[in-house]
C-alpha cells in the first residue's frame, strides 16, 4: 500500500470516527466509490476518497429510497441497494442495511452486551427465581432473526432459547426453509423466565414492566446483528417489538417494519402445538415462504406445497 493511500485511509477512518462521535449512524456511498474501493489501492485514481465516501445521511433522508414514487432516489445509492428497494416496504431502511459493521468490533460489542445481560438484576423477582439468563443463540451475522416471548422451564434450565417442545418445532420450521438453527439468531423479549410463585409448573406472560425493563437488551442485539428480516413469534413478541397489542390472528402474514427492518408476525410454535390443524400450520408456512422470498431464498415446488391439503 502506498504512503499516500495509507494517509487517505487514515484520514477517512478518522473522519468516520468524528461523524460517529457526533451521532451520525449512516453514511452514503456512491456506486462509483464502491467500485473504486473494490479496486486495488494502486489502481485507485480518485482525487479524494474521503470526500467521496463520507456523506452523512441526514435523518430525514435515511429512508430515502422510495420505490413507489421513484423521485427521491439518492444519487449515492448503490445498485444492490436499488434492487433491494424494489422489494422494500414503506419505512424499510434499505440503505443502512447495506453498510456492514466491522465483524471483530461487532463480536466484541456483542460479547460485552451478553456479559451485561448475564448479570442483570433489574427485575429482582426474576433475578432471584431464574436459573440462567437466556440471552440468545445463533449467528450474529444472521440475515434472519426470530424473536419469541420469554424462556420457559427448559430454556431456564439450559440457558438457551427455544429448546423445549415449542423450540423443537421452531427448529423444524427453520429447517423446512433449508436453513439450520445455527444460520439464524434466536432471542426473546424477556431474558429471564417469568416467575410463577405458588405454581410448580407452567408459564405466564411477561408483564408490561418486565418487557419495558428487558427490551433494551433486545434492541441492542438487533442493532448489532442487523438482520435483514425479523420474525416475531406470537402476540407478545409483536407487542414487545412494535408496541402493538392487536391480536396475532389479525397481524400474522402482513409485513411490518421494526426500525426500518422488515418484520413478519406469525403464530408462536406453542400455538401450533395446541392447535394441530393443517390450516394453521399452512399459515405459518406461508409466512415463512414470504420471509424466504424477502431474503431471496428460492423455494422449491415441494416447499411451496407443504401443508396444503391434497
Ligand atoms: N417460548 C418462547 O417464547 N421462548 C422460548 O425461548 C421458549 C418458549
Amino acid at each position: 500500500m502506498s504512503d499516500a493511500y495509507g494517509h487517505l485511509l487514515d484520514a477517512t477512518i478518522q473522519h468516520l470516527e468524528d461523524l460517529k462521535s457526533r451521532g451520525v449512524r449512516h453514511v452514503a456511498v456512491s456506486p462509483e466509490t464502491l467500485r473504486a474501493l473494490a479496486q486495488s489501492p494502486a489502481k485507485f485514481q480518485g482525487p479524494s476518497l474521503k470526500s467521496q465516501i463520507v456523506k452523512p445521511v441526514e435523518p430525514a433522508t435515511e429512508h430515502a429510497v422510495q420505490p413507489e414514487t421513484g423521485n427521491r432516489k439518492s444519487e449515492f445509492t448503490a445498485p444492490v441497494v436499488e434492487q433491494a428497494a424494489l422489494l422494500a416496504l414503506p419505512g424499510e431502511n434499505v440503505l443502512s442495511q447495506s453498510l456492514p459493521l466491522d465483524p471483530q468490533a461487532k463480536a466484541a460489542a456483542f460479547a460485552a452486551l451478553r456479559e451485561r445481560a448475564l448479570v442483570c438484576v433489574k427485575c429482582p423477582h426474576l433475578a432471584s427465581s431464574r436459573k440462567t439468563v437466556v440471552f440468545g443463540v445463533g449467528n450474529i451475522e444472521a440475515q434472519l432473526m426470530f424473536v419469541g416471548e420469554a424462556p420457559g422451564a427448559d430454556e431456564d434450565e439450559q440457558g438457551e432459547p427455544f429448546v423445549g417442545k415449542a423450540g423443537q418445532l421452531l427448529t423444524k420450521i427453520i429447517q423446512a426453509t433449508g436453513l439450520q438453527r445455527g444460520d439464524v439468531y434466536i432471542a426473546n423479549i424477556l431474558k429471564c423466565r417469568p416467575d410463577t410463585p405458588g405454581q410448580s409448573a407452567g408459564n405466564r406472560k411477561p408483564t408490561a414492566d418486565e418487557m419495558a425493563t428487558c427490551i433494551p437488551y433486545l434492541h441492542e442485539q438487533i442493532d448489532l446483528i442487523r438482520p435483514r428480516v425479523i420474525v416475531a413469534l406470537g402476540a407478545t413478541a409483536v407487542e414487545g417489538l412494535l408496541g402493538k397489542t392487536i391480536g396475532i390472528t389479525k397481524l400474522r402474514g402482513t409485513w411490518k417494519t421494526y426500525r426500518g427492518t422488515p418484520l413478519m408476525p406469525t403464530y408462536h410454535p406453542a400455538y401450533l402445538l395446541r392447535n394441530q390443524a393443517m390450516s394453521e400450520k399452512r399459515k405459518v408456512w406461508e409466512d415463512m415462504l414470504a420471509v424466504m422470498e424477502k431474503l431471496g431464498m428460492p423455494a422449491s415446488e415441494k416447499q411451496r406445497q407443504y401443508f396444503l391439503k391434497v
